[in-house]
C-alpha cells in the first residue's frame, strides 16, 4: 500500500532533530514560526542534492540523510553561525518506507548532534532530489564572510584535504591503492561539518569558506570577494596517508587542490593572532594547518616542491565543461 503525502510527513518527518523551545510552531501548519532572540541575526543557506549528479541511486539512504543536512551545516559553519533550524524539500519517485525510515534516521542523527530542529518542508513525487535549507544564529554583525582577507594574512585549512575525492576514485574503480582506503569512504558519505570550529573562528578569522568544490576554487572565492590573491605552499597541504600515497604513486596533486566534498574550512588570519589559533587547536583537538599567504596580486598560485608556481587544477563546476 502506498503512503499518502500526509502520512509520510507524519510518520517520518515529524519530531526530527533536537527539541528547541524557540520553535513556536514546527511541522504541521502552513509555515513554521521561530523565535529569534534579541540581538541575533539569521544565517540562511540552501543546498540541493540530485540523484545522478550528487549521488547514485543505490547510495545508502541513511548516509544520504546525513549528508543532505551536513552540506548545509558546513555552510553555516563557514559563516560562524550556530545551527538552529532546517527545512527539507523532498522529491521522491515513490514513498518507499524502508528508504524513508533510513533517510530520516540519518538526517535525525546529525540534526540532534548539532541541536537542529526540522521545522518544515515539502514532499512531492518526481525524480529523487533533496533540498535542505538551514538557519543558524549569529550575534548581530559578527558573521564570518568570504570578503575580509587582506594581504599578509595567513591561510589555514582544517583537517585533511582530498580524502572524499580519493574515496570516490576508489569507488569508481579508477584507483586501486595500497590499502588504507576504508576509512576514507566515511569522509565521502558521512562528512562531519566543522561547526564547532566555525563558531570559535568568529571574531578571529578575517575570512572563511567551506571547502566543497576543492581548495583552489574555494580559496579563489575568498580572494575574489576580498579583492586579493593567494600563494599556497603545496608541500604544506594537510593530507591523510592514503592521499599522500596516491600523490607519491601518481604525481597528481588534484585531490587536495581540487577534490570536492571535503567540507573542511579554509580561512584567513591576521599573523598576530596565531597564538590564539594555536590555543584553539588545543581546545578543540582540531588540526589547523598553515598552508599559505594572502597576497595583493589577484589569483591563486600554488608552489610545488621544486619551487615552481602554477595554477590549481579547476574545481567542480556544474555548468563547466567536463571533458
Ligand atoms: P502546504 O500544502 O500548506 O504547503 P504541506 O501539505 O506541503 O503544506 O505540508 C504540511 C506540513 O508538513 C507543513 O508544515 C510542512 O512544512 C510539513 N512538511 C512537508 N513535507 C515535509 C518534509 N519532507 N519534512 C518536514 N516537514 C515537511
Ligand atoms: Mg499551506
Amino acid at each position: 500500500m502506498s503512503l499518502s503525502e500526509l502520512s509520510v510527513i507524519a510518520r517520518y518527518f515529524t519530531g526530527i532533530g533536537a527539541g528547541r523551545d524557540d520553535v513556536r510552531l514546527g511541522v504541521g501548519d502552513d509555515g513554521a514560526i521561530l523565535r529569534v532572540p534579541p540581538g541575533r541575526e539569521l544565517a540562511v543557506t540552501v543546498d540541493t542534492l540530485v540523484e545522478g549528479v550528487h549521488f547514485l541511486a543505490d547510495v545508502d539512504p541513511e548516509t544520504l540523510g546525513h549528508k543532505s543536512l551536513a552540506v548545509s551545516l558546513s555552510d553555516l559553519a563557514a559563516m560562524g553561525a550556530d545551527p538552529a533550524w532546517a527545512t527539507l524539500a523532498l522529491t521522491l519517485p515513490s514513498p518507499d518506507e524502508v528508504w524513508l525510515q533510513a533517510f530520516a534516521q540519518g538526517f535525525d542523527g546529525l540534526a540532534r548532534a548539532h541541536g537542529v530542529n526540522l521545522v518544515g518542508g515539502d514532499t512531492t513525487r518526481g525524480p529523487l532530489s533533496i533540498t535542505v535549507q538551514a538557519q543558524g544564529l549569529l550575534p548581530a554583525g559578527q558573521g564570518l564572510r568570504r570578503s575580509g582577507a587582506s594581504p599578509g594574512d595567513l591561510i589555514y585549512a582544517t583537517g585533511t584535504l582530498g580524502d572524499a575525492a580519493l574515496a570516490l576514485l576508489a569507488q569508481q574503480g579508477l584507483y586501486v591503492g595500497s590499502g588504507r582506503l576504508d576509512g576514507l569512504v566515511s569522509r565521502l558519505e558521512r562528512p562531519m561539518p566543522r561547526v564547532a570550529e566555525g563558531l570559535a573562528l568568529r571574531g578571529l578569522a578575517t575570512a572563511a569558506i567551506d571547502i566543497s568544490d576543492g581548495l583552489g576554487a574555494d580559496l579563489g572565492h575568498i580572494c575574489e570577494a576580498s579583492g586579493a590573491g593567494a600563494w599556497i605552499d603545496m608541500t604544506r597541504l594537510p593530507c591523510s596517508e592514503a592521499v599522500r600515497a596516491y600523490i607519491a604513486e601518481t604525481g597528481d596533486w588534484a585531490l587536495p587542490l581540487s577534490g570536492g566534498d571535503d567540507y573542511e574550512l579554509c580561512f584567513t588570519l591576521a599573523p598576530e593572532r596565531q597564538g590564539e589559533l594555536e590555543a584553539l587547536a588545543q581546545r578543540l583537538g582540531t588540526p589547523f594547518t598553515w598552508i599559505g599567504l594572502v597576497e595583493a596580486q589577484p589569483g591563486v598560485r600554488c608552489q610545488s616542491e621544486d619551487g615552481s608556481l602554477g595554477s590549481p587544477p579547476a574545481g567542480y563546476d556544474h555548468f563547466g565543461r567536463h571533458d
